[in-house]
């Protein structure tokens, strides 16, 4: 720390994203990025007017890439606001619509990035405890006072909570914001953006990064009514009119519009969830139902941690979480077909070792 760190952030614990370790090629199945190319659209986009154009800052509105997502999920344009990257878009409403006096609350095992933003913000937050299945406490999130965070389907355990429970915790008190990070939405049954209609008091928010195959660009956004979006466009004036740049915004467009392709994507994942998590399971490991992109698994044989080292001493990289209740689990993505029979020799390889068969 040098002598020269704001007072403010002395207490900042800046989040740790999955390892990207470069020394030999590895089977990526740690930070839930997915292998699949984006959409064949996203090529024909970036054009060379587009270059040629680069001179110019992009538009400060991103009207272009609101239309497109207004259009492709049944909103206006007033109702959508864009970022870089959903956990830029999820910053801002951290920064907009959390104070250093009123508690947040989100579950004790999340997206750890929530608590991050409160620290760095200075935002006071109360974990409320999954339970003991992992499920999401909804009668204590209706129960309290402030405003609520969730991710649903919840990372890292992959399970999602009916729309119906987050409408009774929106509708619980009106007077208090929820956002819920849809992160994984794709991959499931069912999003709550309708839920936007019928509450002022809710913000969704969804990303690029994984279901779209493009976290290269990072391009996230939120819908809510127009007021809660207006008031997240005055804080991003007031720090990044142009967050979003000219390239970003061109191939997220492109791909918000390709439903077709979107589609055949989330069919292939679950195909590959489905086989990694009979794998998982015929080998006696615990796997929780996932409408994800990712498995929550505790390992049989090996401690959780040792195991996901031992994978990366061969050349597979999975995320454990160091962390209560969640020690002796690990979360592995879904990769493709390749990748998931790699994972699962190499897995197969530190079992044998283990029990000193190899
Ligand atoms: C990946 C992820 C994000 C961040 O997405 P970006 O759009 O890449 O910033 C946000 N929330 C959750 C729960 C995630 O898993």
């Amino acid at each position: 720390m040098s002598q020269f760190l704001s007072s403010r952030y002395t207490n900042v614990q800046p989040y740790r994203p999955g390892l990207q370790l470069h020394d030999r090629p590895y089977v990526k199945l740690n930070a839930n990025e997915t292998s699949l190319p984006p959409s064949p659209a996203v090529r024909a986009a970036l054009t060379d007017a587009l270059i040629d154009g680069l001179g110019r800052y992009a538009d400060p509105h991103c009207l272009a890439f609101r239309e497109a997502v207004a259009e492709v999920l049944g909103v206006s344009i007033e109702e959508v606001f864009v970022g870089n990257g959903s956990d830029e878009v999820l910053a801002i409403s951290f920064r907009t619509f959390f104070d250093d006096e009123t508690p947040v609350a989100f579950p004790d095992i999340t997206y750890n990035f929530y608590r991050d933003w409160c620290t760095t913000f200075g935002t006071p937050f109360t974990e409320v405890p999954l339970n003991e299945d992992f499920t999401v406490n909804v009668r204590a999130l209706e129960a309290f006072e402030g405003p609520v965070v969730l991710v649903n389907p919840n990372a890292p355990t992959g399970i999602a909570l009916p729309i119906e429970d987050i409408e009774r915790i929106v509708r619980a008190r009106p007077d208090r914001l929820v956002i819920v990070d849809e992160a994984y939405v794709d991959y499931s049954d069912g999003t709550c953006l309708p839920l936007v209609k019928r509450y002022k008091n809710l913000i969704v928010v969804q990303t690029m990064s994984k279901s779209r195959n493009l976290a290269g660009a990072h391009v996230g956004f939120a819908v809510g009514r127009k007021e809660l979006i207006d008031d997240m466009r005055d804080i991003k004036f007031s720090t990044n009119p142009f967050n979003v740049s000219a390239l970003t915004a061109a191939v997220g467009i492109a791909a918000v519009k390709d439903t077709d392709y979107l589609e055949q994507c989330m069919e292939a994942v679950a195909k590959q969830r489905a086989f990694l998590a009979d794998e998982l399971r015929w080998r006696r490991f615990a796997v929780l139902p996932s409408k994800t992109n990712f498995v929550f698994t505790r390992p049989v044989g090996m401690p959780a941690a040792e195991l996901c080292r031992e994978l990366q001493r061969r050349g597979v990289l999975v995320r454990h979480y160091d962390q209560p209740r969640i020690a002796d689990w690990l979360r592995i993505t879904v990769g493709s077909p390749e990748e998931n029979e790699a994972l699962l020799d190499a897995l197969d390889d530190c079992l044998f070792e283990a029990v000193g068969l190899r």
